[in-house]
């Protein structure tokens, strides 16, 4: 087996002219975390490699229009360290936080981590529960997708062989809103999440709940979202009876899978634990939010 080619294009058409050209026998590379250790295991045996290093444009982070923009080659340790992104995505900020070890945050990216898919990861849950959209370039020219469209299966995306991801926009969440994103690990602090949850909540002075997210990550292919759920809780107080009811809805409709971090079993069981204790933390992040805390948050 040959070594594969190595490209470095310096625009995003030039990489997207490359990919074409191999006919889908190419990879990009942005951070390389996974990716090598694809190549390593023989998991891929690409004929070309195509860095997105020399690629100018994608790597900031932006607001505009009430919406935070990420760039595909943000790395994991800027976006959870990024102060819009703290301010007004603070659930996807601790999701990219908590992700493996310092050195994996400071060199995989947003692009990659969403392009990656696999089922046991922290930022898509976050992304998810935060109505994320992705961007992508190919030889048609842009689309635009919502996450939920985006992420279909293990390892599996809507995204073709030739088409890049260049941002992701997320719609900041109003300052009024609680948010967590609690993740369980089941055998190192640096592990992949067995289970990760991220929550979003935002209720009136009387306790009532307004809007109501929960995106359940690393329990099956893909970051799982019951919007029927979320619905069912706005319009009532979202009381201890109520989130039990949430968390029991996740674990009796999540098809988890079983692997070195849990069995089926184990999953659905720390499903029905860690929504609940996503939720209150987000319950308790909406309530603790003051007018004070308010100031500042103007886009
Ligand atoms: C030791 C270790 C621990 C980890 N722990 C965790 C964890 O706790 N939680 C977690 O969520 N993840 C974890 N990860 C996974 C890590 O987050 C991913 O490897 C990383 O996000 C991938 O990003 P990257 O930029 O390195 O992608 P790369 O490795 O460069 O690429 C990954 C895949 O995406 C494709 N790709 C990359 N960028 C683009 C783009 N812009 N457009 C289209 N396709 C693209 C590549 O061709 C490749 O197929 C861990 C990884 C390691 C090595």
């Amino acid at each position: 087996m040959s070594a594969p080619a190595v490209f470095f294009p310096r625009t995003v058409a030039e990489a997207v002219e490359l990919l074409d050209a191999y006919d889908g026998s190419a990879k990009l590379v942005a951070g390389g975390t996974a990716l090598t250790l694809m190549l390593q295991q023989r998991l891929v045996s690409p004929e070309a490699l195509v860095s997105l290093r020399d690629v100018p444009g994608l790597g900031g982070t932006s607001v505009e229009g009430g919406v935070v923009r990420l760039g595909a080659l943000v790395t994991h340790t800027q976006a959870a360290r990024h102060a819009l992104v703290r301010a007004h995505l603070p659930v996807a900020a601790t999701a990219f936080s908590l992700v493996g070890n310092a050195q994996v945050r400071a060199a995989a990216t947003v692009g990659g981590v969403l392009a990656e898919a696999d089922y046991a990861s922290d930022p898509p849950a976050a992304l998810l529960a935060l109505d994320a959209e992705v961007l992508a370039v190919g030889p048609g020219g842009e689309r635009r997708m919502p996450i939920a469209e985006f992420l279909v299966g293990f390892y599996q995306t809507t995204l073709a062989p030739e088409e890049i991801v260049t941002r992701v926009d997320v719609p900041a969440l109003p300052p009024t809103a609680g948010s967590a994103y609690l993740k369980h690990t089941s055998r190192s602090h640096e592990d992949r999440p067995c289970v990760g949850v991220a929550a979003v909540v935002r209720s009136d002075g009387d306790g009532t709940c307004r809007d109501l997210r929960v995106a359940v990550g690393a329990a099956c292919d893909r970051p799982l979202r019951l919007v029927d759920v979320e619905a069912g809780a706005v319009g009532s107080p979202l009381d201890d009876a109520a989130v039990e009811a949430v968390a029991t809805a996740y674990a009796e409709r999540v098809d988890p899978v079983a692997d070195v971090r849990g069995s089926a079993w184990y999953r659905r069981e720390m499903v029905q634990v860690w929504v609940r204790r996503a939720v209150h933390a987000a319950r308790r992040a909406a309530e603790h939010t003051t007018n004070d805390q308010r100031e500042g948050a103007v886009l």
